[in-house]
C-alpha cells in the first residue's frame, strides 16, 4: 500500500446486509465495490404482496445503482460471484477476479426442499421477484382454468391451494390467498364461486409461527381460521407431485402448491472454506469475521451466530442491517490504524468488540387487519398489530417513491378490496391441471383424504 493507495472494500450482495454496509462506509476513505447478480435490491418482506397481485415488482424493488448513486466512492457491478481466493484476496466472477483489502459477504439464503429438489417445479418457493411472479401466475391461472372448465359444463372443478410451512411467509401467503378468494375475486367470475376456494396451510411442527410466543401462535391460527384458512399442524409432507401433496398415506388434492418450509444459505458460504451449519450458514466469530481471516466478514442470512443467551440469531432483515453496519464500523475504525505503507494490518477478532443484536421486536402479518406482534413482553394481535406492521414496512421500504406508491396502493385496496396487479404473464401451463378433465375435488368441498398405498 502506498501513501496514496486507498483500501478497497468489496461487498458481495446488495440485500439488506450489503446495502447497509455500503451506506455505512460511504463517507469513509475507502473504495467500495458492490457486486450483485441482480441490478436491483428486493424488499423481500413484501414479496408475498407481488405473489398475490397486491403490488407490482417495481414497487418493492429499486435499482442498486440508483440507491447508491450519491456516493462517489461506491461502484456497482452486476456479476455472479462464483468463489473466492482468500490467500490472494480475490473475489471470483466468470468475467474477472476482483481484488479486495476487506471483504463483506452478504449473499443471503434461498429456500430448501430438505433433499427433495424434485418438488420445486410443483411447489415454488418465494425468495425472488421471479418466484413471486411465478406464484402470481399459478394462483391467478388456477381461477381462470377453473372458470373455463366450469363454463364448459364441468361440475367438479378443483380449487385447492396448499401452502407448506407455517412460518411468517407461509402464514402471510395463506392469509392473503384467503383474502383474495373471499373478497377481491368474489364477484368477478360467473361459473365458479372463488369464495369457496379451499386454502390449506400445512405445518410439520406443533404450531404456526413457532418463533413467536405460544399465545401469539394460537392467536395467529385463530385469525387464519377466521379468514377461511384450514390449518393442519404436526403434519409432515412426504411427497409432492403435480396436483397433489402427500402427508404420509394421505393424499391432499392441490391445484396450486406453494413452498414456505425450509431455508438454505447461499452456496457461497461453503466456498469460503469455513465451517458451515446444516443450513449452510457460516459459523462466524463474535465480530462476524471468518475464522483466520479478520479481513473477511460474513453477515446476514449467510452468517450463523448465537446471541448472549446462546440462541441463534434469526434470519431477519434487522439482523442483516445491524450486522452490515457493524462490519462497516469495524472497517472504519481500523482504517486509521493502517500504516501508510506496506500491507494493511487487521485487528484480530479478539481485538474487536462482539456484535450485539438489538431486537426491537417481531411482526408477522396474516392478512387484512390481521397480524401478530411481539415487542419484548408486549404481545399484540389483530388490527393494531397489523397497523404496526404496515407502518414499519412502509417506513423501511427503500425509496420515497416506493413508500408513497405502496401507501396509496394499500389505502386503496383496504377500502375497495381490489388487487391491482392481477396479470397472468408467461406460460398458461399449470402443473397438475390435466386439461378440463381434472379429477380433484369440487371447489365447494374441502380436500378429501384419499388413502393410497405407501407414500412415494
Ligand atoms: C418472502 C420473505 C419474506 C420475508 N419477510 C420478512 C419480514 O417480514 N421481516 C424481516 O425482518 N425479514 C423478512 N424476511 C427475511 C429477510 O428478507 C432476510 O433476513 C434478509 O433479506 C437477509 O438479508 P441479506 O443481506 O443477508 O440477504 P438478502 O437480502 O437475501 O440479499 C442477498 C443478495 O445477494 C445477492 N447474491 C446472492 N448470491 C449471489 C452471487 N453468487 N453473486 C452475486 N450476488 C449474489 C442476491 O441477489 C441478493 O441481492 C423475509 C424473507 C423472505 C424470502
Amino acid at each position: 500500500m502506498t501513501s496514496e493507495a486507498i483500501l478497497r472494500v468489496v461487498i458481495v450482495g446488495a440485500g439488506f446486509g450489503g446495502l447497509n454496509a455500503a451506506q455505512a462506509l460511504a463517507k469513509a476513505h475507502v473504495r467500495i465495490t458492490v457486486i450483485d447478480r441482480k441490478n436491483y435490491h428486493t424488499f423481500q418482506p413484501l414479496l408475498y404482496q407481488v405473489a398475490t397481485a397486491g403490488l407490482s415488482p417495481g414497487e418493492i424493488a429499486a435499482p442498486i445503482r440508483s440507491i447508491l448513486r450519491s456516493h462517489k466512492n461506491i461502484e456497482v457491478l452486476m456479476a455472479e460471484v462464483t468463489g473466492f481466493d482468500l490467500d490472494r484476496r480475490m473475489v471470483k466472477t466468470p468475467e474477472a477476479d476482483i481484488s479486495y483489502d476487506y471483504l463483506i459477504v452478504a449473499a443471503g439464503a434461498s429456500h430448501a426442499y430438505f433433499g427433495h429438489d424434485d418438488w420445486e417445479p410443483y411447489a415454488p418457493g418465494l425468495k425472488t421477484i421471479e418466484d413471486a411472479l411465478e406464484i402470481r401466475r399459478r394462483v391467478l391461472l388456477a381461477f381462470e382454468l377453473a372458470e373455463r372448465q366450469a363454463a364448459a359444463g364441468e361440475t367438479e372443478v378443483p380449487l385447492n391451494f396448499v401452502v407448506v410451512g407455517a412460518g411468517p411467509t407461509g402464514v402471510e401467503l395463506a392469509g392473503t390467498l384467503a383474502e383474495i378468494s373471499r373478497h377481491a375475486l368474489a364477484h368477478e367470475f360467473r361459473s365458479i364461486d372463488p369464495a369457496r376456494t379451499h386454502i390449506l396451510l400445512i405445518e410439520g411442527g406443533p404450531r404456526v409461527l413457532a418463533a413467536y410466543a405460544e399465545g401469539l401462535s394460537r392467536s395467529a391460527q385463530e385469525q387464519l381460521n377466521h379468514l377461511g384458512v384450514e390449518v393442519r399442524t404436526s403434519t409432515v409432507v412426504t411427497q409432492i407431485e403435480p396436483g397433489a401433496v402427500y402427508a404420509g398415506q394421505t393424499r391432499l388434492p392441490a391445484t396450486v402448491v406453494l413452498w414456505a418450509a425450509g431455508v438454505a444459505a447461499s452456496p457461497l458460504g461453503k466456498k469460503l472454506g469455513a465451517t458451515v451449519d446444516r443450513a449452510g450458514r457460516v459459523l462466524v466469530q463474535s465480530d462476524l469475521s471468518l475464522p483466520g481471516h479478520p479481513e473477511v466478514f460474513v453477515i446476514g442470512d449467510l452468517a450463523a451466530l448465537k446471541d448472549e443467551q446462546g440462541k441463534m440469531l434469526p434470519g431477519v432483515a434487522p439482523v442483516a442491517i445491524q450486522q452490515g453496519r457493524f462490519a462497516a464500523k469495524m472497517i472504519r475504525e481500523e482504517l486509521a490504524s493502517h500504516t501508510n505503507s506496506g500491507s494493511p494490518s487487521f485487528a484480530g477478532s479478539d481485538a474487536r468488540p462482539p456484535f450485539h443484536y438489538w431486537d426491537k421486536g417481531s411482526l408477522a402479518t396474516i392478512g387484512r387487519a390481521a397480524a401478530v406482534a411481539e415487542f419484548g413482553r408486549i404481545h399484540i394481535s389483530g388490527f393494531i398489530a397489523w397497523l404496526s406492521w404496515l407502518f414499519v414496512h412502509i417506513l423501511f421500504l427503500i425509496g420515497f417513491r416506493n413508500r408513497l406508491l405502496v401507501f396509496i396502493q394499500w389505502a386503496w385496496s383496504y377500502v375497495t378490496y381490489e388487487r391491482g396487479a392481477r396479470l397472468i404473464t408467461g406460460s398458461t401451463y399449470l402443473p397438475g391441471w390435466t386439461g378440463d378433465q381434472h379429477t380433484a375435488t369440487v371447489a365447494s368441498e374441502a380436500p378429501q383424504e384419499i388413502h393410497t398405498g405407501p407414500a412415494k
